[in-house]
């Protein structure tokens, strides 16, 4: 059996003094290596075990993510064999009370600077990372203005003692969602939703996947999660009874977001003759579920020219349904709600989305508004009810007619 020459005493050393540093010198993370030379530096680890520096307290990681010990906290590796990254944990630890929405604020900040600063496409994975951290302290903080024992899991063990001392599982991201709606009756904006659930989905990706996101994409898309969140921090938190460092950040915030809004503005600008000589070839154009603009053309190529992503009519179909109408596929189907993805009747292909009161064909483009079409009694397909008006499709109505003839 295997097992690891680290105890956990310490790892809880190791940990402690991290964040200590982390905490105190405002840094959202380190890499293992950075982390390494600090702890020979402190006396804490040796760094000058196995064949190079950094050895031994990779191991030590290692040792936790394998479950030979606990896992020094706030590590995270992508994939094995890859760099660890130790963040800064969102402190529930102390002063949670005073931290919620420093730390919120923090991390939101920390989000735009690789995306304007633009040194490093890598960092584009902190975006995510942070402005995810970010989003989830922001709701949390407008939950714990409505009560503090919304921010448990299990409201009926709340306590104020845990509470100060920060011991306590505290409430997922789902519930977060159904407690502001259900009992602070705050109404989040159903895009804001969407924006919120993609960059989760995403951000589970980066910490369990490789890292393989289209950058233009990424930016946009925190871009919309920025505007929506600005937007409940005015209306549901008051900053001017925050903290000093919290008033601060969010003075910072708003002015990055007018730069992110220029970048923005910049890149749809460049493209706006490309989107013009769309418009007038009569293009459709729809919101892309990548980066959420309405720059993806329905012209067969169906490649977003914001972002650059392209699609397959089927999978566009479902994606965006998805990622813009905000229908979960599996739920609808577990529910028995309706999924708005048929088969077209003019294409027979499965990419006729239901918005609205509109039927668009993500393949030929076909139209039609919805009491144009009926669906067949007996195969449950959509069409056009002037082909036949006995309740039944053309081809319904083609294998009787030859079946009876022949019978
Ligand atoms: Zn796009
Ligand atoms: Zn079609
Ligand atoms: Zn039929």
């Amino acid at each position: 059996m295997s097992s690891s020459n680290f105890t956990n005493e310490l790892v809880w050393v190791v940990s402690d003094f991290l964040q200590d540093h982390l905490n105190s010198n405002n840094l959202n993370y380190l890499s293992a290596e950075a982390c390494a030379a600090l702890l020979a530096k402190e006396g804490i680890l040796l760094n000058d075990v196995g064949p190079k520096p950094g050895f031994n307290f990779r191991q030590m990681l290692r040792d936790g993510r394998d479950g030979f010990i606990d896992l020094v906290e706030g590590a995270i590796q992508e994939k094995p064999h890859t760099r660890w990254i130790i963040y800064k944990k969102t402190r529930s630890i102390k002063h949670l009370e005073l931290d919620l929405l420093e730390n919120g604020l923090d991390f939101i900040l920390s989000s735009l600077m690789p995306i304007l600063e633009q040194k490093n496409k890598n960092d584009l994975k902190y975006s995510l990372l942070h402005i995810s951290a970010g989003t989830e302290l922001v709701l949390k903080e407008i939950l714990k203005n409505k009560h503090w024992s919304l921010i448990f899991e299990k409201i009926d063990i709340a306590n104020s003692i845990d509470l100060q001392s920060g011991d306590f599982q505290s409430v997922s991201f789902e519930n977060i969602i159904k407690r502001l709606k259900n009992i602070a009756e705050i109404q989040i904006h159903p895009k804001a939703l969407n924006y919120f659930k993609e960059i989760r989905k995403k951000r589970n990706r980066i910490e369990h996947f490789a890292f393989t996101e289209n950058d233009k994409a990424i930016i946009s898309l925190v871009s919309k999660v920025l505007f929506y969140l600005i937007e409940l921090i005015k209306e549901h938190i008051e900053i001017k009874e925050s903290s000093a460092k919290s008033q601060t950040y969010y003075k910072e915030i708003i002015q990055q977001s007018s730069n992110f809004e220029e970048y923005t503005n910049l890149a749809l600008s460049k493209l706006k003759p490309n989107l013009d000589k769309l418009r007038n070839a009569n293009v459709i154009l729809v919101e892309c579920p990548e980066c959420y603009r309405q720059t993806l053309p329905l012209d067969g190529n169906h490649k977003c020219i914001f972002c650059g992503t392209s699609y397959e009519s089927e999978d566009l179909a479902n994606q965006y349904i998805e990622n813009v109408l905000g229908i979960n596929k599996y739920i609808s189907i577990k529910d028995g709600g309706d999924f708005p993805l048929e088969e077209c009747p003019a294409c027979d292909r499965e990419t006729l989305v239901l918005m609205a009161d509109l039927y668009l064909c993500f393949a030929c483009v076909e139209k039609w508004q919805r009491y144009e079409l009926d669906h067949c009694n007996y195969c449950n397909r959509a069409y056009l009810p002037k082909e036949s008006n006995i309740g039944m499709c053309n081809d319904c109505r083609d294998s009787r007619a030859n079946s009876f003839m022949d019978n």
